[in-house]
C-alpha cells in the first residue's frame, strides 16, 4: 500500500476502493483522518455483558452470542426468531414486526450483542431486542472488553459498511497514521486543563481500555467540539455588533395599537412583555436578533404579526417563513383579513402555487405593494426580491437549516430578525449556546385550556386503546396516530405505519381511516391533511411529518406508536396538535418491549407534566453521556461528543479560551489556523454555526 496520511483520500485506504469511498465521502468522510474522527456511537462492555445460563425473567440484559439459526414461525401473527448461543446456552430472538426487512440481516456465524428484557416462553426469549453485530466467527476479533459500536446508515450498509467493517477500517487506518496524528490545539491549552493528546485520545476513542478511558478520550474531543462552537459563535457576535440599521421603526402607531386593540383576545403577561421587548428592538439601532420561544399553542404567532405590523407601518415589509405548506396557508388564512382591515396587503408564497399568480406576488413584494408574506422555503428563492424587507420572521426555527435562514436575510439591507421555536431549551444553556441571540419567554398559556390528558400504555393493551377510541369518535371527535419515522431504519418504519394503517382499518371497519408519510408526493400528503381538516377522516395515521404546526382543533385524541423511540421533547410536539379546541385533549402513548429504564422514566415524565419548559430540560438530561445527543429538535448545533448540559463546566471553560483566542487572533491570524484544521474535522457542525445573520 502506498504511503497512508491523514490527509489521504478515503479510497487509498485498504479495504474501501472507488465504490466505498464514494459513499464514505456522502457521509463526510474523505479522507482517512475523517474516518479516525468517525467516532463511536456507543460501547459494549464485554465485562458487564450476562451468560445466558444467568437470565432470570424480567431482567433486562445484555448477552453476546453467536447466530445459530434463524426461522419465519408462521401460525398466529408471522414472527421471525433467530437463536442465538454462548458456552452457557441457547436464547430465542423474537420480531413480531418488520420481520421481513431483518431476515435478511441476520447470518449463521454472526456474533450478536442483543439488549432487552427476559421473557420465559418453553425457554428464555427477548422480544425486539436491540442489537448490534460485533463480528463473525471467521474473523480474529481484535477487540478487547470494550467493543466501539458505529453509527450506520442504509447507504452504507448497502456497500457493505456495517459498524462491524468501519471498525475494521478504522483499525487499518490508526496502525497505519495513528501515531503521525498531529495534535492542533496550543500546548497552553492541554496543559491547563489536562487534556489528553490528541493521538491518545483518537486511539483511546476507539480502543479504550476500560470505560475510564474511553470518557477521558471523549472528554478531550467533547473540549474541541465545544471550543469550535464557541469560537463560532463568539465570532458571530462580534460581527453582528458591529452593524447599524438603515432605517430605525419609531414606536408604535395608530395602526399597530388598532390591530392591538381590534385582536379578539388580550395579550398573556408573557406576549405583552415579549411584544414590548421585541419593539424596543426595532426603535434601536443595532439590528434586533431575537429567539422567541414559547410553548406549542402559547400564542407566539400573534407576537409575530404585531412586529409585522409595526415594520410595514414604518413603511418596510415583512416575511413570515414557516417549514410547510399547510402551516404557511394556515397563518396566511388567519391573519389577512385582520391585516387587510387596516390597509396591509398579504400574499402567500408557496412552491405549488400557479405561475401566474407566483408572478404576481413576486411583483408585488418588488414594488412593496405587498407588505407581508407567508410562505414556505419558496420565500428564498433567487427569484423573490424586496422593495425593503425590514423583518425576517423564521417560525419553528429548528426546522430550518442555517443556509436558508440567513438566506432570508439577505434579502434586506439589515433587516430585524425574529425566530421562534416551541422546544425551548434552559435559559443557562440558551445564554451560553446562543450567545449572541437575545431570548424572550412566553412561559403562559392563554387562559382557559386545559392540559391534555395523558396516559402511556404497553402494546399489549392496543386492542382496548382502540375500542376506547372508536367510542370518543361517537362523540364527534378525530384522532391522530403516529408512527416514528427515522433515516436509520426508514423502510421498517414505513412498513410499520402502513401495517398500523391497515390493521387500524381492519379492527375499526366503520371509520375513515387515512395515512399520510414522508415518501408521498406533497400534494396528496397535503390533500389528505386537508381532508382530514374537513372531517372526510375521523382517524389520520402519520409517520413524524404532522409533527409541527398543523392545526386541527376537532381532533382530540393522539396515538403515539411506539412512544419508547421518541424524545421527550418530540413527545411534548406532538401533544401539542391536540387540545386546541373546546374538548379535552386526550395522548396515549404506545410503549413496545424492550423498554429501557431511561425509556421508562421519560414515559413517566411525559405523562406527568405538560409544561413544556420542563420538559425541555429534562429532555435535555435524561440523556446520557456518549449517547448521540439528538440537538436537532431545540435547534443546537448537533453535537458528536459534548453534552452541554452534562459537560457544563467543559462548555464554561471552552468558551473562555474562545474568548482568549479571538484576542489574540485579531492581532496574530496565525494563531487560530489549527482551529481552521480543527473545522474541516468538525465540519457537521458548521452548518448550524455559519448563521452571521
Ligand atoms: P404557537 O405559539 O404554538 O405558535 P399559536 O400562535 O398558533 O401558538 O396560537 C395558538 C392559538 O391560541 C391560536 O388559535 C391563537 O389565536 C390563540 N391565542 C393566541 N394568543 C391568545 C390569547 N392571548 N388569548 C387567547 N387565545 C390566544
Ligand atoms: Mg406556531
Amino acid at each position: 500500500m502506498a504511503n497512508i496520511e491523514f490527509t489521504t483520500d478515503i479510497q487509498f485506504l485498504k479495504g474501501v476502493g472507488p465504490r466505498r469511498g464514494e459513499v464514505l465521502a456522502e457521509h463526510g468522510i474523505d479522507t482517512v483522518g475523517k474516518l479516525l474522527f468517525y467516532f463511536p456511537r456507543k460501547y459494549i462492555d464485554r465485562s458487564t455483558v450476562a451468560t445466558i445460563a444467568s437470565l432470570q425473567e424480567n431482567d433486562y440484559k445484555t448477552v453476546v452470542g453467536k447466530v445459530l439459526g434463524k426461522g419465519l414461525l408462521k401460525g398466529g401473527k408471522t414472527r421471525l426468531e433467530v437463536i442465538i448461543g454462548d458456552e452457557t446456552g441457547h436464547l430465542s430472538l423474537l420480531w413480531f414486526a418488520g420481520w421481513r426487512f431483518l431476515e435478511k440481516q441476520f447470518k449463521k456465524g454472526d456474533i450478536l450483542a442483543v439488549t432487552g428484557t427476559i421473557s420465559y416462553f418453553q425457554g428464555f426469549q427477548m422480544l425486539h431486542p436491540e442489537y448490534e453485530f460485533i463480528g463473525d466467527d471467521t474473523e480474529q476479533i481484535h477487540t478487547g472488553r470494550i467493543v466501539p459500536i458505529y453509527h450506520q446508515t442504509a447507504e452504507l450498509n448497502k456497500v457493505g459498511l456495517s459498524s462491524r467493517s468501519i471498525r475494521r477500517l478504522i483499525k487499518t487506518a490508526l496502525d497505519a497514521v495513528g501515531n503521525g496524528i498531529e495534535e492542533y490545539l496550543p500546548e497552553v491549552i492541554i496543559q491547563s486543563e489536562q487534556l489528553l493528546s490528541l493521538p491518545e485520545a483518537i486511539h483511546n476513542i476507539h480502543y479504550p481500555q476500560d470505560a475510564v478511558a474511553a470518557e477521558k478520550a471523549r472528554l478531550r474531543l467533547a473540549f474541541d467540539e465545544l471550543l469550535y462552537v464557541q469560537y463560532l459563535i463568539h465570532g458571530r457576535k462580534r460581527k453582528y455588533q458591529q452593524k447599524e440599521k438603515v432605517d430605525v421603526c419609531k414606536p408604535p402607531g395608530k395602526t399597530f395599537t388598532k390591530v392591538l386593540d381590534n385582536l379578539p383576545f388580550k395579550l398573556t403577561p408573557g406576549q405583552s412583555q415579549s411584544l414590548r421587548q421585541i419593539v424596543e428592538d426595532m426603535t434601536a439601532k443595532k439590528p434586533m436578533n431575537r429567539l422567541l420561544q414559547g410553548d406549542v399553542g402559547s400564542g407566539k404567532t400573534v407576537v409575530a404579526i404585531l412586529a409585522a405590523v409595526l415594520a410595514v407601518e414604518n413603511g418596510g415589509q415583512a416575511a413570515m417563513m414557516v417549514p410547510t405548506e399547510i402551516l404557511a396557508g394556515q397563518h396566511y388564512e388567519n391573519w389577512k383579513e385582520i391585516l387587510a382591515s387596516v390597509g396591509i396587503n398579504s400574499a402567500l408564497l408557496i412552491g405549488s402555487i400557479k405561475t401566474a399568480e407566483r408572478r404576481e406576488i413576486l411583483a408585488g413584494l418588488d414594488s412593496g405593494e405587498i407588505h407581508v408574506v407567508f410562505g414556505t422555503h419558496a420565500i428564498i428563492g433567487k427569484t423573490v426580491t424586496f422593495a425593503d424587507l425590514r423583518l425576517v420572521i423564521v417560525d419553528e426555527q429548528h426546522r430550518f437549516g442555517v443556509m436558508q435562514r440567513s438566506k432570508l436575510v439577505d434579502k434586506g439591507a439589515v433587516p430585524d430578525r425574529l425566530v421562534m421555536t416551541a422546544t425551548p431549551i434552559p435559559r443557562t444553556l440558551a445564554m451560553t449556546l446562543y450567545g449572541d441571540l437575545d431570548v424572550s419567554t412566553i412561559p403562559d398559556l392563554p387562559p382557559g385550556r386545559s392540559p391534555v390528558q395523558t396516559v402511556w400504555r404497553f402494546s399489549s393493551k392496543i386492542g382496548d386503546i382502540y375500542k376506547y377510541i372508536d367510542s370518543e369518535l361517537n362523540k364527534g371527535n378525530q384522532a391522530f396516530v403516529i408512527y416514528p419515522l427515522v433515516e436509520k431504519s426508514e423502510k421498517m418504519d414505513l412498513q410499520a405505519a402502513e401495517d398500523g394503517y391497515k390493521e387500524l382499518k381492519a379492527l375499526l371497519p366503520n371509520r375513515k381511516v387515512g395515512l399520510v408519510h414522508g415518501q408521498m408526493k406533497a400534494e396528496k400528503r397535503d390533500k389528505t391533511i386537508h381532508d382530514f381538516h374537513d372531517k372526510k377522516y375521523d382517524i389520520l395515521v402519520a409517520t413524524t411529518v404532522i409533527e409541527v404546526g398543523i392545526d386541527v382543533p376537532n381532533a382530540n385524541i393522539l396515538v403515539i406508536q411506539h412512544a419508547e423511540r421518541f424524545g421527550l421533547s418530540q413527545l411534548h410536539q406532538m401533544r401539542g396538535r391536540v387540545g386546541r379546541g373546546k374538548v379535552r385533549g386526550l395522548t396515549v402513548a404506545v410503549a413496545y418491549q424492550p423498554v429501557s429504564d431511561v425509556g421508562r422514566r421519560r414515559l413517566e415524565y411525559f405523562t406527568s407534566t405538560t409544561d413544556g419548559f420542563k420538559i425541555a430540560e429534562a429532555d435535555l438530561e435524561l440523556r446520557g453521556p456518549g449517547e448521540v445527543f439528538g440537538t436537532r429538535q431545540h435547534g443546537l448545533p448537533e453535537f458528536r461528543l459534548a453534552n452541554p448540559i452534562t459537560d457544563q463546566e467543559l462548555l464554561i471553560r471552552a468558551r473562555e479560551w474562545a474568548e482568549k483566542l479571538h484576542k489574540k487572533a485579531a492581532k496574530d491570524s496565525a494563531s487560530i489556523e489549527f482551529l481552521l484544521n480543527h473545522a474541516a474535522v468538525f465540519s457537521n457542525l458548521k452548518p448550524d454555526l455559519v448563521d452571521v445573520a
